[in-house]
Order: C-alpha cells, then sequence, then structure tokens
C-alpha cells in the first residue's frame, strides 16, 4: 500500500462529522417523539458507494483517485446533491453532507431524497484536461447508480457549470439518450437553468433580509467568510442592498475595512490575482477571524466546522447565516442561542441552490424553460415559505432555529410515511393501529 492509499484509508474511518451532525437532529427527534425505531432507519444511509478511478495524467503517468457518493435516503424522491472536489474529502464528511441534503430538500419542500459525493483531490494541482478525465471517469464508475429518477448530482465545493457539462456528457454517451436531467448546476447554453449560478446566496439573501425584519436588525453591517460562487455573489447581493460589507476572506486570507469595502471592484481583484488578500486598502486579518468582526450579520459560506466551542463566544453578530454547510458545530450552535445569536442554519440558508436545481430538473423533464425573473419569482415564494415553516417551529418548540427547521422536516416526512403505511407488513392484531411514527411522548 502506498503512502497516499493509507492516508485514503485513515481518512475513511473519520465519522466525527457525521456524529456532530446528528446532535442536533436527535435533539429535534427528541422534542417531537420521533418513535426509536424509525429513528433506527433515519440514522443510518441508504447506500454508501466508495469507487476507485484510475485517471491518465498528462505526463502519462496513471493516478488512482478515491470517489464518494452516498445516497442518504430516497423516502420522498430520487436523491439531490453536489459533488466535492477537496483533498479533504473523506466518507465521512460526504455521509454528513449526504444527511444534511436529506433535511435540506425537505425543508425546501422539493420532491427529493438526500445524497453527496466527492473526489479526494485538489483540483488547483491537476490541468483541465486531468480534471476533466478525471470527472468523466467518476460518471463512468457511477452510472448505474445515478440518473434522473434516482440521485442527481450537482455542483459543490471547487465544482461548477463546466465540470456538469462534462458529466453530463459522459452519462448520455453511457445510456445513449440525451438525458439532461440527470445533473443539475449545467451551463444555461447546455440544459443549465437561468438563475442557478447565484441561486445559494440569492435564496440566503432574500430570507436574510426576512430575518432583519422578523428580528428587528437595524444595523446594516455585514461580514463574510468565503469568496468562492456563494460567498462572492452574497457580498454582492448585501453590497447592492445597502449593507457595509466590512470583512471577507477566501481560501488565502481574510481583509477587514471598517468603511466597508468596494465589493464590485473586490471581485475584479479576485478575478485577476485569484483571491481577496492584498486588495488595497484593506487591513490584513486571517479568515477565522472574518468571524470575530463587528458586523451585524456573519455569513460563513466556506467549509465545515468554522465556528467552534472555542471561537463562538467572540461571534459579535446579530444574525449568522450558514451559506456553507455545516459551519458551526453543536457546542458552538448552543453557545450562539444562549447569546441570542439568530442563525439561519444550513440546511435552510443554503437551500436557494438545491431549490433551483429542482426547478432546472423540472425545465429538463418538460424540456421548456424559463426566465430569469420567473425562477427568482418561484425561488423567493419557497424561500419565504421555509423561513416561516421552520421559525414557528422554533418557536412553538422554543427552541433555537437549527432544531426547528429538523422538527418541521420530521413532522413532514412522518406526515408522508402514515400516508405509505410502513407498518403494512405487520399482522400482529393491534399492533397495526399504534401509532408507530411517535412515542408515548409524541406531539
Ligand atoms: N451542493 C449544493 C448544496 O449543498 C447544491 C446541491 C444541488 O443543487 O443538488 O446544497
Amino acid at each position: 500500500m502506498t503512502e497516499s492509499q493509507k492516508k485514503e484509508k485513515e481518512k475513511e474511518k473519520n465519522d466525527d462529522l457525521f456524529q456532530s451532525a446528528l446532535i442536533p437532529f436527535r435533539k429535534a427527534a427528541d422534542l417531537l417523539g420521533v418513535h426509536e425505531e424509525l429513528m433506527n432507519i433515519l440514522l443510518e444511509p441508504k447506500r454508501m458507494i466508495i469507487v476507485s478511478i484510475p485517471v491518465t495524467m498528462d505526463d502519462c503517468t496513471t493516478k488512482v483517485f478515491r470517489g464518494y457518493r452516498v445516497q442518504y435516503n430516497d423516502m420522498l424522491g430520487p436523491t439531490k446533491g453536489g459533488i466535492r472536489y477537496h483533498p479533504d474529502v473523506n466518507i465521512g464528511e460526504v455521509k454528513a453532507l449526504a444527511f444534511w441534503m436529506t433535511w435540506k430538500c425537505i425543508i425546501a419542500d422539493i420532491p427529493y431524497g438526500g445524497a453527496k459525493g466527492g473526489i479526494s483531490v485538489n483540483p488547483k494541482e491537476l490541468s483541465k484536461a486531468e480534471l476533466e478525465r478525471l470527472s468523466r471517469a467518476y460518471v463512468q464508475a457511477l452510472a448505474p447508480f445515478i440518473g434522473p429518477n434516482r440521485d442527481i448530482p450537482a455542483p459543490d465545493v471547487y465544482t461548477n457549470p463546466e465540470v456538469m457539462a462534462w458529466m453530463t456528457d459522459e452519462y448520455q454517451k453511457i445510456v445513449g439518450q440525451p438525458v439532461f436531467g440527470a445533473f443539475t448546476g449545467k451551463p444555461v447554453v447546455f440544459g443549465g437553468s437561468k438563475g442557478r449560478d447565484i441561486a445559494t446566496a440569492l435564496g440566503g439573501f432574500y430570507i436574510t433580509e426576512k430575518a432583519v425584519d422578523v428580528f428587528g436588525i437595524t444595523e446594516k453591517t455585514a461580514a463574510i467568510q468565503g469568496f468562492g460562487n456563494a460567498g462572492m455573489t452574497m457580498a454582492h447581493l448585501l453590497h447592492e442592498a445597502g449593507y457595509s460589507v466590512v470583512a471577507v476572506s477566501d481560501s488565502k486570507g481574510g481583509i477587514y475595512q471598517k468603511d466597508g469595502i468596494d465589493i464590485p471592484k473586490l471581485i475584479e481583484h479576485k478575478k485577476k490575482t485569484g483571491s481577496v488578500a492584498g486588495f488595497p486598502g484593506t487591513k490584513k486579518i486571517t479568515s477565522r477571524e472574518v468571524l470575530e468582526q463587528d458586523a451585524a450579520i456573519l455569513v460563513p459560506a466556506a467549509l465545515e466546522n468554522q465556528i467552534t466551542e472555542e471561537n463562538a463566544d467572540r461571534v459579535k453578530a446579530k444574525l449568522v447565516v450558514e451559506l456553507a454547510n455545516g459551519p458551526t458545530t453543536p457546542e458552538a450552535s448552543e453557545i450562539l442561542f444562549k447569546k441570542g445569536i439568530h442563525v439561519l442554519p444550513d440546511i435552510l440558508a443554503n437551500s436557494g441552490g438545491v431549490t433551483v436545481s429542482y426547478f432546472e430538473w423540472v425545465q429538463n423533464q418538460m424540456g421548456y424553460y424559463w426566465s430569469e425573473e420567473e425562477v427568482r419569482e418561484k425561488l423567493k415564494e419557497k424561500m419565504l415559505s421555509a423561513f416561516d415553516n421552520v421559525n414557528n417551529a422554533a418557536n412553538l418548540f422554543k427552541t433555537d432555529m437549527r432544531t426547528g427547521a429538523y422538527i418541521h422536516a420530521l413532522q413532514k416526512l412522518i406526515e408522508v410515511l402514515k400516508y405509505k403505511g410502513f407498518t403494512a407488513t405487520c399482522t400482529i392484531p393491534g399492533k397495526m393501529e399504534q401509532k408507530w411514527f411517535l412515542n408515548s411522548h409524541g406531539k
């Protein structure tokens, strides 16, 4: 076994992220009184696929990459979720991300289950041709398990419309049909939806405006960690809405300017230099320091585990909008809640991305495409109604919005399962009538 194969094996044991993802979920299930037997089903992914992907590199050597796809739950429809290219990708992470997708899709009120995929790779070290071969090989390995009515991948960290185009093209070659709904997040000219590129941030922005109103936040300052697709678009939207964005960061570092950063100019700078770092007229800070700046709205839009037990106490924001998946640990969530900081949890805040993915899939099935205005209108309606559902559940159960989000999602899932008659095969007299989905404390 080579060193890198050993490292990959080590990563596969990592279950920490998934275990911590379960903490608020269990809390919600307890408050709701979800039956233990149903919990046992929901705590396990339906299918986990690990593939080895040999790729010929530009120098004619062959490298073997490891790819993952976890299809967590398909009780409500085909599974859905992005594909991540990152050196830290491992099965535990993909499992947690697939778990979050499951609840995100229910909260977004779209007819899907949850999945996630990834490849353990540093895409910055590969040429474009190598990335294309890797992406196509990933689809070859997973083709029997995906499809428009089975499992529909999309972009995630370090994947984009171009990667989706390669993957769609490869899938179409394999099945011998021009199937477009097998992937979402495609380029608009190749079966994509207008508005998909900005959807994650725009959805988050709609409910940020709503939350500001509902929670009575008057100060118009923001800090954003992460300047990829979601972070950059959010910075732009907030800037245009009159917010002063005082701090931002990306993987190379952070910047601060107390009077507000000129976001359009910063976007030009990032496009030119590849980073926000070194933007003239700003002070250099670390990416972690962005989280602690004096700004009313904090948007973590990078990776997991950024707001932790260690720094949560120093968060000064009044509202945290989780555009990243899993940026706040369960311990940190408790601290923020006690401090009275409102958190729009990831499974609500970043659901705009998968919502417009759903619109894309619908358009693909119909072969008829909507205007950007239509997409925005439909997205806004869905986001605002998801916000209300989550906020109402949180208020009703006197808990934080993350727990409220899981409560709302669990209630909806149970409602469907009751119709599906999950216990139909049970023939013991009297047992059928039992309230199987909720336990004796069930509400
Ligand atoms: N990767 C995005 C997410 O985490 C989008 C998923 C999708 O569009 O299917 O929600």
